[in-house]
């Protein structure tokens, strides 16, 4: 569904199309509301990346844990009205949402950015490691028998 009013500032929200998903963003305080599993399709589907500066800068705040303010933020669902959930988004990203578990999420000016940046890190990361474990695995293969060579090759990874 879309909304029309910032659940935030009650300015206007327009549909705009971020990474081929038509999302609803307040137009003037940047805010985002996104249906169930509309977060989920641009992460997976997402074309663009962020500069390497701004990912840096988004992990730099990652942390866990809710800031104190967190039971202070009450926002309603704008199908269900139930309050917002506030969650700290993959529990130590740093970045933190208003959920509602049954119908979306809201995210702050440049918290869908941030997210997106902390997922492509951690995707890289991914990829980064089975490339680690892929060659592990055939080095290990070509010297079943000597541990001394599957040392070196960890030793050299780091
Ligand atoms: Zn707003
Ligand atoms: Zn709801």
């Amino acid at each position: 569904m879309s909304i029309q009013t910032c659940l935030r500032c009650k300015g206007p929200c327009i549909h705009h199309t971020h990474e081929g998903v038509i999302i609803d963003r307040c137009s003037s305080c940047g805010g985002v509301w996104l249906d169930q599993g509309e977060l989920e399709s641009i992460i997976e589907t997402r074309v663009n990346t962020h500069s390497p500066s701004f990912v840096s800068e988004t992990l730099k705040q990652g942390k866990a844990g809710l800031p104190a303010d967190a039971q202070t933020d009450l926002i309603p669902c704008p199908k269900c009205t139930a309050t917002l959930k506030v969650i700290n988004y993959a529990y130590d990203s740093g970045v933190i949402i208003n959920i509602c578990p049954s119908h979306g999420v809201w995210l702050d000016s440049k918290e869908l950015e941030r997210i997106e940046a902390y997922r492509d890190h951690w995707k890289n990361e991914a990829v980064k490691r089975r490339a680690e474990w892929g060659a592990l695995s055939s080095a290990s293969a070509v010297e079943p028998a000597s541990d001394s060579g599957l040392l070196n090759f960890l030793k050299s990874l780091f």
